[in-house]
């Protein structure tokens, strides 16, 4: 990829910075990429990290890791670690700036003592049910808490009691007191705090019987790192008078503003992390990393680059109006960074034997790594009297138009020589076991005298190929937005996403090759080793086939 495929495109968010820049609002500004450690992060976290860490980047500014662990109960330390991989994968730092919104547990209960002493907060005992009744709905206005008018000194005591333990689950609540009249529903008195007893925190163990809810805290915990631009997703723009009143009303160091932008939905994927958790948890993918799955682990095992996948983030923009971006340009990001960088290997995946009749000794050909890029070098590949073609590059009774080899036909093998089908062998139930050709042996580099041969197809010495498995991955689901219009989103899964393919022959240049290592199998596509891969066992995903022919079937 270029320098200029890879420079930001401009968006309203940095054009807000440069005016806030300029204006003298901020010497410096500062961002965050605020996970959720409850589960593993997808392409759509992509997009907030490289919007977040690019702005600090371009702008000379920070960006931190905060990990929002305010509901201690779907997250783990496994998600911790592999949200860091992950961000660290995609090419960003966090430096020494690794947060927890659980460090700011004492502070924010602080401001939450600050807001009771302001008459700004108070503890009422109605239960889940009847807060949703008091609550009222978007045409009508909630109706005052029983509780809410409860003497600073009350309210102080039965908060410090409920820190203390003294209250079950759900007995009591911390409340904002706003406005039950509100036109905006977020601001009729919001929950900041609940009880729940016996849950161990990844990061505060059992020290917590109270934890402050995301809404309290994420404001908050903005303004303590002195971030300038809080971006969120645009689902949050209803909770923005929440940030604002939160951030003025505690003793804070500073006044973080929030700016919204429309989420990534792609197509033929799903992105809810309830539905991926359902899909690894179901036993529908083999895991969180499972190539077919939208994360980022599984878009590394597919063999995504970090390059590709932060292209496929600029190429997207950020704007405020939801849509939904096609699978296409994943893809297309991802084949154009591979065909400049992976070098080129022939692998035959539907293995047909070859007897080259007039061969009898082994021969090294020449062949260039990439065709475009000469300082990719060159390697050799052996070849001999017995070869492996690709089962659909030879046809009986080709369709019209068929260029590959035919009985009595021509066609050219990649880096070696024209070869003529003299003959078709079968067993007796009519299945072909291999075929017999004749070489041309002037045929090195130049066309034959007076005929010109337009098929080209790659191969595999018998002798030194090397076996392996090869996975042949394609999207996840069959339609484009699966669970549209309330159906199961289950039943869109696409029972083809994954085919084995075992036996494939590959060249022998491809033995030793280690995980991650990504290549161009010529005229199949991109592929990369899988962790599984062993030397006696290589195994290679299929990342992306080398054009667009999703549901135009193989050529
Ligand atoms: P959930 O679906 O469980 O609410 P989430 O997708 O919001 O979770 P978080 O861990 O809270 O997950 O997300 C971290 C950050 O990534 C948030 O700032 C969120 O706005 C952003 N983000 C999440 N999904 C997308 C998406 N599809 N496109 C852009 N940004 C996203
Ligand atoms: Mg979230």
């Amino acid at each position: 990829m270029t320098d200029a495929a890879e420079s930001p495109r401009t968006n309203f968010i940095r054009q807000i910075i440069e005016a806030d820049l300029a204006s003298g609002k901020h010497d410096r500004i500062a961002t965050r990429f605020p996970p959720e450690p409850n589960g593993y992060l997808h392409i759509g976290h992509a997009k907030s990290i490289v919007l977040n860490f690019g702005l600090a980047q371009s702008f000379g500014g920070i960006c931190n890791l905060r990990f929002d662990d305010t509901n201690p109960i779907k997250e783990n330390m496994e998600f911790v670690e592999s949200i860091k991989e992950d961000v660290r994968w995609l090419g960003f730092d966090w430096e020494d700036r690794l947060y927890f919104a659980s460090d700011y547990f004492e502070q924010l209960y602080g401001f939450a003592v600050e807001l009771i002493e302001k008459g700004l907060a108070y503890v009422c005992e109605l239960n889940a049910e009847e807060m949703r009744a008091y609550r009222g709905t978007l045409t009508e206005p909630g109706k005052d808490s029983p509780y809410r008018d409860r003497s600073v000194e009350e309210n102080l005591d039965l908060f410090k009691r409920m820190r203390a333990g003294e209250f079950p689950d759900g007995s009591r609540t911390l409340r904002a007191r706003i406005d039950m009249a509100s036109p905006n529903i977020n601001l009729r008195d919001p929950v900041l705090y609940r009880i729940k007893h016996g849950v161990v925190h990844h990061q505060t163990g059992s020290a917590w019987c109270l934890y402050p809810t995301y809404d309290y805290t994420h404001p908050i915990s903005d303004a303590l790192e002195g971030i300038t631009h809080s971006l969120c997703t645009l689902e949050f723009e209803d909770h923005r008078p929440l940030y604002d009143w939160c951030v003025a009303n505690v003793s804070v160091p500073s006044k973080p503003r929030q700016i919204e932008f429309s989420r990534l939905n792609l197509e033929y994927t799903v992105m809810s992390k309830r539905r991926l958790t359902d899909l690894v948890g179901e036993g529908h993918v083999q895991g969180w990393d499972d190539p077919r799955m939208p994360t980022l682990a599984g878009l590394r095992r597919r063999g995504y680059t970090p390059a590709s996948i932060r292209e496929f983030c600029e190429r997207i923009g950020v704007t405020k109006s939801d849509n939904l971006v096609e699978m296409a340009l994943l893809e297309s990001a991802i084949r154009e960074d591979l065909d400049a960088k992976a070098p080129r290997r022939m692998a035959v995946l539907r293995p047909l034997k070859v007897v080259l009749t007039n061969v009898s000794e082994n021969q090294q050909m020449e062949a260039s790594n990439h065709p475009k890029d000469a300082a990719m070098g060159t390697r050799s590949i052996p070849f001999g009297r017995e070869i492996y073609i690709d089962r659909t590059d030879f046809e009986e009774q080709p369709p019209k138009g068929f260029k590959r080899l035919i009985p009595g036909g021509e066609v050219r093998l990649r880096n070696a020589y024209v070869i003529r089908c003299e003959e078709v062998v079968k067993n007796e139930a009519g299945e072909i076991l291999e075929l017999r050709a004749s070489v041309d042996l002037d045929t090195l580099g130049k066309n034959p005298e007076g005929r010109k041969v337009k098929g080209v197809i790659h191969w595999v010495s018998a002798e030194h190929a090397v076996s392996a498995e090869v996975r042949l991955y394609d999207r996840l689901f069959g339609v484009a937005t699966p669970g549209a219009g309330g159906a199961d989103y289950r039943e869109a899964i696409n029972p083809d996403a994954l085919r084995v393919l075992t036996g494939c022959m590959l060249e022998p240049a491809l033995r030793g090759a280690e995980t991650g290592e990504r290549f161009q199998f010529e005229r199949e596509g991109y592929f990369v080793v899988d962790p599984d891969s062993t030397s006696e066992h290589p195994v290679f995903n299929l990342t992306v086939g080398l054009r667009d022919t999703w549901g135009k079937g193989r050529s």
